[in-house]
């Protein structure tokens, strides 16, 4: 799929379901990577908006302000998102967000949450030992068996806890009648699996 779709993909999402943070993030996402940084801006405003917890929305909505040449839009929003981040316990966008701070010459807030997660609760529950939901941040919760068979089902066990994976099937039948998805093509395939790496925030994973 090229730029150009992708984002006519994403903003038929955003507009079919304008109270759906997923659209309006993966827009924002595809604008910035389309060098589109106003546009950028206001979708992923929108989605902290809706969502005030997504930790990566504030990252990137701190970067496409800084390359529109908002620096203290970027330091706002960079400075309440390492917060956000921090609280959730999501060390990898609160990480950048940070580094980020610095190189705009800002100050950086101090985090409560320096160490790392793994090691704070080793008694916690059966999840096995480091687990921590890649959306939500918690370490337990974790699903007891792959939801589905392939590499992709095995990431979201070892990655996603029983609740994020819960809030996401609603949300992938969404995605699948708003965009007309055929799952049985695998270019349909490729899509929904898109979304759903996006939803779980499982990129880096
Ligand atoms: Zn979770």
């Amino acid at each position: 799929m090229s730029q150009d779709q992708r984002i006519e993909q994403f903003k038929n999402m955003a507009q079919a379901d304008p109270e759906n943070e997923l659209g309006h993030l993966s827009l924002g996402k595809a604008y910035f990577e389309a060098g589109q940084y106003e546009l950028a801006t206001g979708s992923l405003a929108r989605a902290v908006e809706l969502n005030a917890k997504l930790s990566k929305a504030y990252q990137l909505l701190g970067a496409a302000f800084e390359k529109n040449g908002q620096r203290d839009q970027a330091i706002d929003t960079l400075t309440r998102g390492v917060t956000i981040a921090d609280n959730q316990g999501d060390r990898m966008p609160r990480d950048a967000m940070m580094q980020q701070l610095s190189a705009l010459g800002a100050e950086v807030p101090s985090i409560s949450n320096a160490a790392p997660v793994e090691t704070a609760s080793p008694t916690s529950s059966e999840s096995t030992p480091g687990f921590k939901c890649s959306r939500c941040g918690r370490p337990n919760g974790q699903l007891e068996k792959r939801p589905f068979k392939g590499v992709l089902g095995e990431k979201i066990l070892a990655n996603v806890c029983n609740g994020c994976w819960r809030e996401w099937i609603p949300m992938g039948t969404k995605v699948i009648n708003e965009l007309g998805l055929t799952l049985a093509s695998s270019e349909g395939q490729t899509a929904y699996d898109q979304y759903m790496i996006e939803f779980l925030l499982l990129e880096n994973r």
